[in-house]
Protein backbone atom coordinates (compact mmCIF):
# COMPACT_ATOMS: atom_id res chain seq x y z
CA UNK A 1 0.00 0.00 0.00
CA UNK A 2 1.16 3.17 -1.03
CA UNK A 3 0.29 5.11 2.30
CA UNK A 4 1.97 2.19 4.40
CA UNK A 5 5.39 2.60 2.36
CA UNK A 6 5.37 6.35 2.66
CA UNK A 7 4.44 5.99 6.66
CA UNK A 8 7.41 3.89 6.66
CA UNK A 9 9.82 5.54 4.55
CA UNK A 10 9.04 8.28 7.33
CA UNK A 11 8.90 6.13 10.15
CA UNK A 12 12.66 5.06 8.80
CA UNK A 13 13.72 8.75 8.44
CA UNK A 14 12.79 9.82 11.49
CA UNK A 15 14.88 6.86 13.16
CA UNK A 16 17.71 7.95 11.41
CA UNK A 17 18.05 11.31 11.98
CA UNK A 18 17.45 11.00 15.68
CA UNK A 19 20.62 8.76 15.29
CA UNK A 20 22.11 11.28 13.50
CA UNK A 21 21.22 14.02 16.36
CA UNK A 22 22.51 11.78 18.95
CA UNK A 23 25.75 10.59 17.39
CA UNK A 24 26.84 14.39 16.96
CA UNK A 25 25.06 15.28 20.44
CA UNK A 26 27.37 12.40 21.69
CA UNK A 27 30.53 13.91 19.49
CA UNK A 28 30.04 17.32 21.07
CA UNK A 29 30.12 15.85 24.50
CA UNK A 30 33.09 13.53 24.12
CA UNK A 31 35.35 16.28 22.07
CA UNK A 32 35.53 17.93 25.16
CA UNK A 33 37.05 15.25 27.61
CA UNK A 34 38.80 14.13 24.56
CA UNK A 35 41.28 16.43 25.09
CA UNK A 36 41.85 15.85 28.68
CA UNK A 37 42.55 12.25 27.71
CA UNK A 38 44.96 12.90 25.30
CA UNK A 39 42.55 11.06 22.05
CA UNK A 40 43.79 13.86 19.24
CA UNK A 41 46.76 13.37 17.66
CA UNK A 42 48.30 14.71 14.88
CA UNK A 43 49.12 13.05 11.78
CA UNK A 44 51.41 15.19 9.18
CA UNK A 45 50.80 15.24 5.03
CA UNK A 46 53.93 16.25 3.39
CA UNK A 47 53.82 18.99 0.83
CA UNK A 48 56.52 17.89 -2.43
CA UNK A 49 58.30 19.90 -4.62
CA UNK A 50 57.61 17.78 -8.11
CA UNK A 51 60.45 19.33 -9.60
CA UNK A 52 63.28 18.82 -7.12
CA UNK A 53 61.68 16.04 -5.64
CA UNK A 54 61.90 17.64 -2.27
CA UNK A 55 59.71 18.26 1.10
CA UNK A 56 58.80 21.61 1.36
CA UNK A 57 56.24 21.23 4.71
CA UNK A 58 53.95 19.45 6.35
CA UNK A 59 50.36 19.76 7.38
CA UNK A 60 48.93 19.52 10.46
CA UNK A 61 45.86 16.91 10.03
CA UNK A 62 44.23 16.17 13.43
CA UNK A 63 42.93 12.58 14.14
CA UNK A 64 40.49 11.34 17.07
CA UNK A 65 40.60 7.88 18.16
CA UNK A 66 37.68 7.88 20.78
CA UNK A 67 37.58 5.49 23.47
CA UNK A 68 33.64 5.37 22.63
CA UNK A 69 33.02 5.73 19.34
CA UNK A 70 36.25 4.71 17.71
CA UNK A 71 37.88 6.74 15.15
CA UNK A 72 36.10 9.63 14.16
CA UNK A 73 37.02 11.48 10.94
CA UNK A 74 37.91 15.15 11.27
CA UNK A 75 35.26 16.02 8.66
CA UNK A 76 33.04 14.97 11.13
CA UNK A 77 34.16 16.18 14.18
CA UNK A 78 35.11 19.43 13.03
CA UNK A 79 31.92 20.66 11.53
CA UNK A 80 29.86 19.83 14.79
CA UNK A 81 32.75 21.94 17.44
CA UNK A 82 32.65 24.42 14.73
CA UNK A 83 30.12 26.64 16.56
CA UNK A 84 30.41 25.75 19.89
CA UNK A 85 32.75 27.19 22.60
CA UNK A 86 34.96 24.13 22.77
CA UNK A 87 36.25 24.81 19.21
CA UNK A 88 38.68 27.14 20.85
CA UNK A 89 40.42 24.94 23.09
CA UNK A 90 40.57 22.80 20.53
CA UNK A 91 42.44 24.85 18.23
CA UNK A 92 44.99 26.19 20.83
CA UNK A 93 45.63 22.62 21.76
CA UNK A 94 46.36 21.62 18.69
CA UNK A 95 48.63 24.58 17.26
CA UNK A 96 50.78 23.97 20.33
CA UNK A 97 51.41 20.29 19.64
CA UNK A 98 52.08 21.22 16.17
CA UNK A 99 54.33 23.90 17.56
CA UNK A 100 56.34 21.21 19.72
CA UNK A 101 56.64 19.21 17.29
CA UNK A 102 58.16 21.42 15.06
CA UNK A 103 61.82 20.27 15.61
CA UNK A 104 61.50 16.89 15.40
CA UNK A 105 59.67 17.25 11.75
CA UNK A 106 63.16 19.66 10.70
CA UNK A 107 65.10 16.37 12.10
CA UNK A 108 63.12 13.96 9.96
CA UNK A 109 62.16 16.12 6.83
CA UNK A 110 64.76 19.13 6.66
CA UNK A 111 65.55 22.09 7.91
CA UNK A 112 64.11 24.45 5.81
CA UNK A 113 60.29 22.36 6.45
CA UNK A 114 57.08 24.48 7.41
CA UNK A 115 54.30 23.24 9.42
CA UNK A 116 50.95 24.53 8.17
CA UNK A 117 47.83 24.35 10.69
CA UNK A 118 44.33 24.87 9.85
CA UNK A 119 42.35 27.40 11.67
CA UNK A 120 38.59 27.80 11.39
CA UNK A 121 37.24 31.17 10.09
CA UNK A 122 35.91 32.20 14.12
CA UNK A 123 38.84 31.39 15.86
CA UNK A 124 41.40 33.25 13.39
CA UNK A 125 38.57 36.72 14.48
CA UNK A 126 39.56 36.27 18.34
CA UNK A 127 42.31 38.48 19.22
CA UNK A 128 42.82 36.04 22.11
CA UNK A 129 44.37 33.95 18.80
CA UNK A 130 46.38 36.10 17.63
CA UNK A 131 47.87 36.73 20.94
CA UNK A 132 47.95 33.16 21.47
CA UNK A 133 49.92 32.10 18.64
CA UNK A 134 52.38 34.57 19.14
CA UNK A 135 53.06 33.51 22.75
CA UNK A 136 53.33 29.97 22.01
CA UNK A 137 55.90 31.10 19.16
CA UNK A 138 58.12 32.45 20.81
CA UNK A 139 58.06 30.68 24.20
CA UNK A 140 59.65 27.71 22.15
CA UNK A 141 62.28 30.27 20.47
CA UNK A 142 60.60 29.34 16.83
CA UNK A 143 61.30 31.66 13.76
CA UNK A 144 57.45 32.20 12.80
CA UNK A 145 58.34 31.80 9.02
CA UNK A 146 58.44 28.08 9.65
CA UNK A 147 54.51 28.65 10.67
CA UNK A 148 51.37 28.27 7.74
CA UNK A 149 48.32 29.37 8.88
CA UNK A 150 45.19 27.59 6.39
CA UNK A 151 42.20 29.56 6.08
CA UNK A 152 39.03 29.13 3.93
CA UNK A 153 37.70 31.45 1.57
CA UNK A 154 34.39 31.63 4.69
CA UNK A 155 36.58 34.25 6.54
CA UNK A 156 36.06 36.35 4.21
CA UNK A 157 32.82 36.45 4.53
CA UNK A 158 32.58 38.59 7.83
CA UNK A 159 34.48 41.56 8.36
CA UNK A 160 36.96 42.86 5.05
CA UNK A 161 38.97 45.13 6.28
CA UNK A 162 39.17 43.61 10.04
CA UNK A 163 40.55 40.49 8.31
CA UNK A 164 42.96 42.68 6.31
CA UNK A 165 44.29 43.76 9.73
CA UNK A 166 44.64 40.73 11.16
CA UNK A 167 46.18 38.93 8.27
CA UNK A 168 48.52 42.02 7.96
CA UNK A 169 49.26 41.45 11.60
CA UNK A 170 49.99 38.32 10.93
CA UNK A 171 51.83 38.66 8.32
CA UNK A 172 54.20 41.37 9.38
CA UNK A 173 54.71 39.03 12.73
CA UNK A 174 56.34 36.75 10.22
CA UNK A 175 53.80 33.81 9.89
CA UNK A 176 52.49 32.80 6.42
CA UNK A 177 48.95 32.69 5.38
CA UNK A 178 47.19 30.21 3.10
CA UNK A 179 44.12 30.06 1.48
CA UNK A 180 43.13 26.66 1.36
CA UNK A 181 40.18 24.63 -0.67
CA UNK A 182 41.07 27.24 -3.01
CA UNK A 183 37.89 28.19 -5.70
CA UNK A 184 35.21 26.33 -3.92
CA UNK A 185 33.95 29.84 -2.62
CA UNK A 186 31.67 32.37 -4.24
CA UNK A 187 34.33 34.86 -5.12
CA UNK A 188 37.57 32.98 -5.18
CA UNK A 189 39.15 35.45 -7.42
CA UNK A 190 38.28 38.93 -5.57
CA UNK A 191 39.53 37.67 -2.42
CA UNK A 192 42.83 36.67 -3.95
CA UNK A 193 43.14 39.86 -4.88
CA UNK A 194 42.45 42.06 -2.23
CA UNK A 195 44.59 40.17 0.39
CA UNK A 196 47.90 39.88 0.83
CA UNK A 197 48.42 36.15 0.91
CA UNK A 198 51.75 33.44 0.72
CA UNK A 199 49.88 30.60 -0.78
CA UNK A 200 46.75 29.50 -2.29
CA UNK A 201 46.00 25.33 -2.47
CA UNK A 202 43.82 24.49 -5.28
CA UNK A 203 41.07 22.42 -3.89
CA UNK A 204 40.92 18.64 -4.62
CA UNK A 205 37.78 18.75 -6.82
CA UNK A 206 39.61 20.93 -9.46
CA UNK A 207 43.00 18.51 -9.39
CA UNK A 208 40.25 15.23 -10.04
CA UNK A 209 39.45 16.41 -12.86
CA UNK A 210 42.68 18.17 -14.38
CA UNK A 211 43.73 15.29 -16.77
CA UNK A 212 41.01 14.33 -18.38
CA UNK A 213 39.25 17.62 -18.54
CA UNK A 214 40.90 20.38 -21.01
CA UNK A 215 39.13 23.12 -19.44
CA UNK A 216 39.48 22.60 -15.86
CA UNK A 217 43.52 22.56 -17.08
CA UNK A 218 43.09 25.82 -18.91
CA UNK A 219 40.99 27.09 -15.90
CA UNK A 220 44.19 26.40 -13.58
CA UNK A 221 46.68 27.28 -15.80
CA UNK A 222 45.15 30.66 -15.78
CA UNK A 223 45.18 30.91 -12.09
CA UNK A 224 48.28 29.41 -11.10
CA UNK A 225 49.61 32.55 -14.25
CA UNK A 226 47.87 35.41 -11.45
CA UNK A 227 48.60 33.63 -8.32
CA UNK A 228 52.34 33.69 -9.56
CA UNK A 229 51.25 37.40 -10.30
CA UNK A 230 50.76 38.23 -6.91
CA UNK A 231 53.94 35.75 -6.05
CA UNK A 232 51.83 33.43 -4.01
CA UNK A 233 52.82 29.56 -3.94
CA UNK A 234 50.37 27.47 -5.24
CA UNK A 235 49.97 24.05 -4.01
CA UNK A 236 47.31 21.27 -5.51
CA UNK A 237 45.66 19.38 -3.51
CA UNK A 238 45.10 15.84 -3.23
CA UNK A 239 46.92 14.71 -6.21
CA UNK A 240 46.82 10.62 -6.43
CA UNK A 241 47.98 9.78 -9.87
CA UNK A 242 51.06 10.44 -12.35
CA UNK A 243 48.76 11.52 -15.19
CA UNK A 244 47.78 14.39 -12.77
CA UNK A 245 51.56 15.21 -12.27
CA UNK A 246 52.59 15.61 -15.40
CA UNK A 247 49.09 17.91 -16.32
CA UNK A 248 50.36 20.03 -13.25
CA UNK A 249 54.01 19.92 -14.33
CA UNK A 250 52.39 20.83 -17.76
CA UNK A 251 51.14 23.97 -16.61
CA UNK A 252 53.63 24.88 -14.11
CA UNK A 253 52.41 23.77 -10.97
CA UNK A 254 55.30 22.62 -8.89
CA UNK A 255 54.03 21.84 -5.15
CA UNK A 256 51.87 19.26 -4.65
CA UNK A 257 50.11 17.28 -1.30
CA UNK A 258 48.06 14.19 -2.02
CA UNK A 259 48.55 10.41 -1.81
CA UNK A 260 50.75 9.50 -4.60
CA UNK A 261 53.53 10.90 -2.27
CA UNK A 262 52.20 10.00 1.10
CA UNK A 263 48.58 9.73 3.64
CA UNK A 264 49.05 11.73 6.44
CA UNK A 265 50.98 10.10 8.90
CA UNK A 266 51.78 10.50 12.47
CA UNK A 267 55.45 11.57 13.03
P1 LIG B 1 41.97 20.18 4.34
O1 LIG B 1 42.64 21.12 5.25
O2 LIG B 1 41.60 20.68 2.99
O3 LIG B 1 42.91 18.91 4.25
C1 LIG B 1 43.06 18.10 3.12
C2 LIG B 1 42.27 16.81 3.23
O4 LIG B 1 42.46 16.04 2.06
C3 LIG B 1 42.73 15.91 4.38
O5 LIG B 1 41.59 15.19 4.83
C4 LIG B 1 43.68 14.95 3.68
O6 LIG B 1 43.87 13.75 4.37
C5 LIG B 1 42.96 14.76 2.39
N1 LIG B 1 43.83 14.34 1.29
C6 LIG B 1 45.12 14.69 1.06
N2 LIG B 1 45.60 14.12 -0.05
C7 LIG B 1 44.59 13.37 -0.56
C8 LIG B 1 44.46 12.53 -1.72
O7 LIG B 1 45.37 12.37 -2.52
N3 LIG B 1 43.25 11.93 -1.89
C9 LIG B 1 42.21 12.10 -1.04
N4 LIG B 1 41.05 11.46 -1.29
N5 LIG B 1 42.29 12.90 0.06
C10 LIG B 1 43.47 13.52 0.29
P2 LIG B 1 41.30 14.99 6.38
O8 LIG B 1 42.58 14.76 7.11
O9 LIG B 1 40.22 13.98 6.50
O10 LIG B 1 40.74 16.40 6.83
C11 LIG B 1 39.56 16.92 6.28
C12 LIG B 1 39.38 18.37 6.66
O11 LIG B 1 39.20 18.49 8.08
C13 LIG B 1 40.60 19.24 6.34
O12 LIG B 1 40.60 19.62 4.99
C14 LIG B 1 40.38 20.40 7.30
O13 LIG B 1 39.45 21.29 6.77
C15 LIG B 1 39.76 19.70 8.49
N6 LIG B 1 40.79 19.47 9.52
C16 LIG B 1 41.65 18.43 9.69
N7 LIG B 1 42.42 18.61 10.78
C17 LIG B 1 42.06 19.81 11.32
C18 LIG B 1 42.47 20.56 12.47
O14 LIG B 1 43.38 20.20 13.24
N8 LIG B 1 41.83 21.76 12.69
C19 LIG B 1 40.84 22.21 11.85
N9 LIG B 1 40.26 23.38 12.13
N10 LIG B 1 40.43 21.54 10.76
C20 LIG B 1 41.04 20.34 10.50
MG1 LIG C 1 44.17 22.40 5.07
MG1 LIG D 1 42.06 21.80 1.57
MG1 LIG E 1 39.27 20.40 2.25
Amino acid sequence: HAKDLNDMNLLCFQEDMYRKLERSALIKDLAEQAIKRDEFIIHYQKKVDINTKEIVGVEALTRWSSKELGNIPPSEFIPLINNTSLIYGFTEYIMLKALDDLSTIKERFGDEVTVSINIPPNIFYMKSFEEGLKKGIRARGINPKYICLEITEDVFIGDFKKVQTIIKNLREFGVKISLDDFGTGYSSLNYISKFSLDEIKIDKQFIDSIHTDPKTQLLLKSIIDIAKGFEYIVVAEGVESNEQIEALKSIDCSIVQGYIFSRPEPL
